[in-house]
């Protein structure tokens, strides 16, 4: 149960929520434009992505500044702090944490500087060897210490203190990035360039737009879309790109092993997004179409579980002849608040989302489709409330395979005992969640959807066979946990265990983090607007909010919040 301490959740049915994605990528390289407002559209349009933290990193040339906080996009954005970043590069992230913990210090950009350059990175996906890369820290000069428990923070400390060497950022990429597990989507700047880098695996998509006078790089064709962007081509896997005024330049690090997440096409990306060439609303569609013909039903209308189950009900629909129509109305904003329900709200579960219209329902035969089951007590509350509704009969249609196994490379599923098709048979999940009838379309029929080679696509979840090699010691989120624990040593490389403690571990890290961040400052006027009350409460807490800035052969401050832009940096 989450603590009613007014951060934004999506979980008012603790005991289920939806695969979450591993963060939102963007990037633009464009001199002359307001590079900061189109990285917070560019992030909206992302934002399904990762709604934990946002944040925005911008270079004027001289010196790298970054706004982060905990929220969504507007939440952490408004109009004057945005006009205070400025400048001709930005990169910009919202996430979702799958290594490291849903705090301050883990949101993105993360930061570096060093005597030669600063860098902010953006990293959308999950590193499998981040006890490995964190290991050889010592060993790259320019190294200073992990600031954070992600293994995005390992890579950037990593990229950075090699950029020292002879080269600068670009050659200690194509050094070190061959060195990465995993999967990365990567967007990172220095002070005059923007880069994008992307797994040989390609997990998690990449793409490069056009703008009239710059480039765009982003997790998604959508957001591309969104800034006026034209879409010129994917980011390779295995591929390196630097943009700057020198123009446009591609090197391969590693060879490309294509293994694109299938869970891209199901769920995770908008619908409006195109992945390998191919539009996720046709192949949700074309899923249900396949759906239907695997798992037909004798019903009297298809209905979606909105809206991710939408364009493959459609298909179903279309393919079974069986009439479409709305029979759950969502309500979009309801997870989307910093009010913690009552113990009474909470009880009602799904239904603070979903409500059905019962003079459709009623008197009828209903096909119901969704995208995918988890732990399956979403669909059991759905067929029940459907039920209550008058439904006849509730068949469920699922536009994924049966999910068996936790992913590794970006996505927060669950454990592989709490996914229900990890421990049950199909006809075990039917009779768990009530329904009169259950279909999965196959992994054939899913992969043929795509219209990518079978050997192409990463489907890890549903069968079982990891591409890239998962080390016990590094699954779930807390890998660098006893690891940055050691910030108290000031090395966090040493991999030695935490001292143990009665308090929680990331409070205690992160009081560290805080007391380090916090230094008296001579230039403690606000120049930012007051937070909202419901949220000054938090105030009580330490804070280490919320700018890092950076400048070439100078200091790197972490200023908190509420302070003014550091005219004094340097
Ligand atoms: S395991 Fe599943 S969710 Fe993870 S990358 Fe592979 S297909 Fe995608």
């Amino acid at each position: 149960m989450a603590k009613p301490d007014g951060r934004l959740t999506h979980d008012l049915d603790p005991n289920d929520r939806p695969p979450r994605d591993a963060c939102g990528v963007f990037g633009a390289w464009s001199p002359g434009e307001d590079v900061a407002k189109l990285a917070y559209y560019g992030l909206h349009a992302l934002q399904h992505r990762g709604q934990e933290s946002a944040g925005i990193a911008v270079s004027d040339g001289r010196r790298i500044v970054v706004h982060k906080e905990m929220g969504l996009v507007a939440q952490v954005f408004d109009e004057p702090s945005l006009t205070a970043l400025r400048g001709d590069i930005a990169v910009a992230h919202c996430r979702y944490s799958t290594t490291g913990a849903p705090v301050w210090a883990n949101a993105q950009p993360t930061f570096r500087s060093t005597p030669t350059v600063s860098i902010a990175l953006g990293h959308n996906g999950n590193l499998t060897n981040t006890r490995e890369l964190a290991a050889m820290l010592p060993q790259e000069s320019g190294f200073a210490g992990l600031q954070a428990t992600s293994d995005t923070d390992v890579l950037t400390e990593l990229i950075a203190g090699g950029a020292g060497t002879d080269g600068g950022v670009e050659e200690a990429s194509a050094r070190i990035l061959p060195l990465v597990r995993g999967a990365y989507s990567l967007v990172y700047m220095d002070e005059n360039t923007l880069y994008a880098a992307r797994d040989p695996q390609g997990f998690r998509p990449l793409v490069i737009g056009q703008l009239a006078a710059g480039w765009v790089v982003a997790s998604e064709t959508a957001a591309l879309d969104i800034v006026g962007a034209s879409f010129v081509r994917e980011v390779e896997p295995g591929e390196l790109i630097s943009l700057d005024e020198r123009g446009v330049r591609s090197r391969r690090f590693a060879p490309a092993a294509p293994k694109v997440c299938l869970f891209e096409y199901v769920y995770l990306a908008r619908p409006d997004t195109t992945i390998g060439g191919r539009g996720l609303h046709a192949t949700r569609v074309d899923i249900g179409r396949r759906l239907a013909a695997e798992h037909p039903a004798s019903a009297d209308l298809v209905i979606p579980v909105p809206e991710s189950g939408t364009p493959a009900a459609i298909g179903y629909a279309e393919a079974s002849g069986i009439p479409y129509g709305q029979g759950l109305v969502k309500n979009s904003y309801v997870g989307r608040t910093f009010i913690q329900p009552s113990q009474t709200i909470r009880q009602l579960g799904i239904r603070l989302k979903l409500n059905p219209l019962r003079d459709v329902i009623a008197g009828r035969r209903i096909v119901v489709v969704d995208d995918s089951i988890v732990r399956g007590n979403t669909q059991r509350a759905i067929v029940a409330m459907l039920r209550e509704a008058g439904a006849l009969e509730v068949h469920v249609r699922i536009a994924s395979p049966p999910i068996k196994w936790p992913c590794f490379y970006g996505i927060d599923f669950a454990t592989r005992d709490e996914l229900i098709a990890g421990r049950s048979s199909v006809e075990e999940i039917r009779a768990a969640i009530g329904a009169d009838s259950l279909g999965y379309v196959s992994l054939d029929e899913l992969v043929a959807a795509t219209e990518q080679p079978r050997g192409s696509v990463c489907r890890a979840c549903f069968d079982g066979h990891y591409p890239v090699p998962v080390p016990e010691s590094e699954r779930g989120k807390g890998v660098l946990e006893p690891v940055t624990s050691l910030g108290q040593h000031g090395n966090a490389s040493t991999g030695r265990a935490p001292a143990p403690s009665g308090g929680g571990h990331y409070d205690r890290y992160h009081s560290l983090l805080a007391s380090a961040s916090q230094r008296p400052s001579a230039n403690a006027t606000s120049r930012l607007p007051r937070r909202p009350r419901h949220r000054r409460r938090r105030r009580e807490r330490p804070r280490r909010r919320t700018r890092h800035t950076g400048r070439r052969r100078g200091r790197r401050f972490a200023l908190p919040f509420r302070r003014p832009a550091p005219a004094a940096a340097g």
